[in-house]
């Protein structure tokens, strides 16, 4: 038996949901992806911590997908484990203004979960696609507002099993970028900490950025949001509308017409398509203005 066999076994033993050859294109929002050899989806943080740990001490390093909202996935797919944290959905609140969920819970409901309760602080994420340990990784932020100005610690299992908390200081927030970029820690839980606020005006505030969403953003298409990082004292939207790509079409893959910080997959789009356009455009950013273009999505193969 090798490796992978062996965590198929363990993980299907302890009544783990595993599928072999899960179509990455049905778990991304890019809508692009061959199969991931084996996908692992635990429903709580214990089933979680066991396989993560048990694909560690085999040698496999699980990669961990959120909700796929920031992944161009290759089309030959992922080789080895995908854990996908989709099922584990649990939000409680701990006292008035703080609250616990899971890492797997969507960005969607942890805002509704908040407007029920009347808590304020987290209207700018209303509207990302992302889970909460997605968005913690990636310290997720729009409308003036960043997951590091909500997140009070995070609790994580390291590959060796420990399960331990870092707390906001400790977790090296910077733009689209954690601790967790760097260590390849499991994100099992997260604790926000808000403020209680006015129902009606968190609500309007919440309405008001995802209607400025809805006109501003290609959400018609598949896509994994803003394609490139933000370059000190640019927009990377503008500096590609200036070179002219605004509808450019490589394949299936095309420069968003409503927002050139967008590549959408406008059907039938791969990997190589989004691939190929996103090196077109940096070529000639770099020529005409001297600027490099970084990717914020994630290239995983
Ligand atoms: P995934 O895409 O699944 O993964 C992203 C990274 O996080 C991967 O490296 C993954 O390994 C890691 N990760 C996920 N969960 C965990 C975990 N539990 N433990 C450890 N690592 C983990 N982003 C913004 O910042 N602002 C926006 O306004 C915004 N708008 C968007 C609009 C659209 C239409 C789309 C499609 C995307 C947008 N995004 C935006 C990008 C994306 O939604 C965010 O980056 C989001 O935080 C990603 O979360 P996810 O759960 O989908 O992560």
């Amino acid at each position: 038996m090798n490796s992978i066999e062996r965590i198929f076994e363990y993980v299907a033993q302890k009544d783990i949901t595993i599928i072999k050859n899960a179509p990455m294109c049905e778990y991304t929002s890019f809508k692009i992806g061959g199969p991931a050899e084996l996908m692992i989806i635990p429903e709580n943080k214990k089933q979680a911590k066991e396989a993560f740990v048990f694909c560690t001490s085999e040698g496999v390093a699980p990669f961990i997908l959120g909700n796929g909202s920031n992944l161009l996935v290759s089309d030959n797919g992922i080789k080895g484990v995908v854990l996908h944290t989709g099922k584990m959905n649990n939000v409680v609140l701990l006292d008035e203004t703080t609250v616990e969920c899971d890492c797997g819970v969507g960005l969607a409901r942890l805002c509704n979960f908040a407007l029920d309760n009347s808590l304020s602080g987290l209207e700018f994420a209303f509207g990302i696609p992302g889970s909460v340990g997605g968005a913690a990784f990636m310290n997720a932020g729009a409308y003036g507002g960043e997951m590091k100005d909500v997140i009070l610690s995070c609790e994580h299992v390291t590959p060796k099993g420990e399960a331990q908390v870092l707390k906001s200081n400790e977790l090296k927030f910077g733009y689209r970028h954690s601790a967790y970029s760097e260590n390849g820690f499991l994100i099992t839980s997260i604790r926000i900490g808000l403020t209680k606020g006015d129902k009606s005006q968190i609500k309007s505030r919440m309405q008001d950025i995802i209607e400025r969403r809805r006109s501003k953003q290609p959400l018609e298409y598949p896509s994994a949001g803003s394609v490139f990082k933000r370059p000190e004292g640019h927009f990377a939207g503008a500096l590609v509308e200036q070179c002219g790509f605004k509808g450019k079409c490589i394949g299936g893959a095309m420069l968003s017409e409503k927002h050139a910080g967008f590549i959408v997959n406008k059907g039938g789009a791969t990997c190589d398509d989004v691939l190929n356009l996103i090196d077109t455009i940096r070529e000639t950013v770099l020529k005409e203005y001297g600027v490099e273009l970084e990717r914020e999505i994630k290239l995983i193969k």
